[in-house]
């Protein structure tokens, strides 16, 4: 579905990501652990065009994606992106939220996007917060309410970049609930986390990043069992 080759992208003259080799089949759930700096959300951002590459090759469906020939919005609506940080529009309600996008980017009929809306609420456990505005919720709806946004899209693929980082302890077992249901439901899913629990049970792949490059990956169940760099293995053992 989506073959990344020899990506790189500095910023200035700090090289931040350094070849990297990426291939997702449909489906597919990988986690990207790694340090702070290690180039995993710039990875996320580069994979939906949030940021340009400066060399490398993106393929989506066997096609070459390219900023200067492609219509970069149509390709990137096809992958629904959740935030550390929600960035819910503060303004508009739970509902109001969800059909924005579908409605004025999709122009979808309000009323097919509403009902739309309420099954992925009811999908997420938040179906009686839709009339509700998002300083009302706790953080962990509050996600909910982004995954749901962001499903409500119908991307073919999800990017997700810390999700349950800004939560409370007690909140980020029902936003991972949520997207382990996701998963099961077929969804191709990249998921930046520190959940490693989650990462072993959920995701097939698990892939270190350390300084730019993919250290390691392997299928999580090895990759946890048997770590083979001596970085992963520090790393594992300072977070687990
Ligand atoms: P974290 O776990 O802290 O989120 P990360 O692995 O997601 O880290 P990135 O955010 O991808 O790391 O950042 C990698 C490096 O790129 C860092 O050194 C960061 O300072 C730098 N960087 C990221 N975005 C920019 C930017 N827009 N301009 C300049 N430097 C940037
Ligand atoms: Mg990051």
């Amino acid at each position: 579905l989506l073959e990344i080759h020899d990506l790189n992208k500095s910023f200035g003259d700090a090289p931040v990501l350094k070849g990297i080799d990426l291939a997702l089949k449909k489906g597919e759930v990988i986690c990207v652990i790694g340090s702070s700096g290690s180039g995993k959300s710039t990875l996320l951002r580069c994979l939906n065009f949030l940021e340009e590459k400066d060399s490398g090759t993106i393929r989506y469906n066997g096609e070459v994606i390219e900023t200067t020939t492609h219509n970069v919005n149509q390709f990137r609506q096809k992958m629904g992106m959740v935030f550390q940080h929600f960035h819910l529009f503060p303004h508009m309600t739970v509902l109001g939220n969800i059909i924005e996008a579908p409605v004025h980017v999709l122009k979808r009929r309000k009323e097919d996007a509403t009902a739309e809306a309420l099954k992925l609420l009811e999908r997420v456990g938040l179906r009686e917060k839709a009339d509700d505005y998002p300083f009302t919720l706790s953080g962990g709806q509050k996600q909910r309410v982004a995954i749901a946004r962001a499903l409500a899209m119908q991307p073919e693929v999800m990017l997700f970049d810390e999700p349950t980082s800004a939560l409370d302890p007690e909140l980020v077992g029902e936003v991972l609930a949520v997207m382990k249901d996701i998963a099961s439901q077929g969804m191709t899913m990249v998921i930046v986390t520190h959940e490693m629990g989650f990462a072993r049970e959920v995701a097939d792949r698990t892939l270190y990043m350390h300084d730019g490059v993919i250290l390691e990956e392997g299928p999580s169940k090895d990759f946890f069992a048997n770590p083979k760099e001596p970085r992963t293995k520090a790393f594992l053992s300072k977070i687990l």
